[in-house]
């Protein structure tokens, strides 16, 4: 299977593509948020430690996070990997380049989801998920059909990402812009690169996708 990664801004869609992929290709979600995430819900000392950093809506240290994906990497073999939100600087790239060259896999494809940002800052500010299913929901475009009742498993348990508010959102734009958009042409000039219209519907992103997908090895 191919290995690939989904680059784009906070709120592109990376993470909702990735679940498809998961759930129609048995593709292995690799999302270094949800991983740094589940380290703070658990109380690790690093999960302590990132979660101001997080909150605020700067990048984690490319020593925690590249910690992450090696020991991920290290355990699965057969590939299949979507890199949901990693690399997002250019010393994360390098490493992965090194990473999967020493566990003797290939990168397939980058696909770059394209966004326009008051699209963003809309899209994120009124995101919520269910904390049961994971479904997720937005207040003006896709509200539950019951106020606080998920559509999905009737679980009445919403949450809102503490970084979904719009200062945080404005710093993680900045990190984007600043930080990992470099990478678009890093992985340009390695012939790597894809583009698609993260702006369209779900399912035509998708198959935007699959179009990727099926045109590779
Ligand atoms: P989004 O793409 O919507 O901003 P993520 O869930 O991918 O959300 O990331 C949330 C936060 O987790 C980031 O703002 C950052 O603080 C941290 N993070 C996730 N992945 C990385 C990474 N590869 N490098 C540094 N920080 C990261
Ligand atoms: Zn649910």
């Amino acid at each position: 299977m191919p290995n690939i990664i989904l680059l784009g801004p906070p709120g592109a869609g990376k993470g909702t593509q990735a679940k498809r992929l998961v759930d129609e290709r048995q593709m292995v979600q690799l999302s270094t948020g949800d991983m740094l995430r589940e380290a703070k819900t658990s109380g690790s000392e690093m999960g302590r430690k990132v979660a101001a950093v997080m909150e605020r809506g700067e990048l984690v240290t490319d020593e925690i996070v590249i910690g992450l994906i090696r020991e991920k990497l290290g355990g699965a073999a057969g590939g299949g990997f979507i890199f949901d939100g990693f690399p997002r600087t250019l010393a994360q790239a390098d490493a992965l380049g090194q990473l999967m060259a020493d566990t003797g896999q290939k990168l397939n494809a980058v696909i770059e989801m394209r966004v326009d940002d008051a699209a963003l800052v809309a899209r994120i500010t009124g995101r919520y998920t269910c904390g049961g299913c994971g479904a997720v929901y937005h207040d003006q475009t896709k509200p539950t059909a019951v106020a606080g009742v998920c559509d999905s498993c009737g679980s009445d348990k919403m949450v809102r990402r503490a970084d979904d508010t719009e200062e945080a959102l404005r710093t993680r734009l900045m990190e984007y812009y600043k930080k990992t958009s470099p990478l678009i042409g890093y992985y340009y000039a390695k012939g790597a690169l894809s583009s698609v219209d993260g702006l369209a519907e779900m399912d035509v992103v998708a198959g935007s996708i699959a179009t990727v997908l099926n045109s590779g090895d």
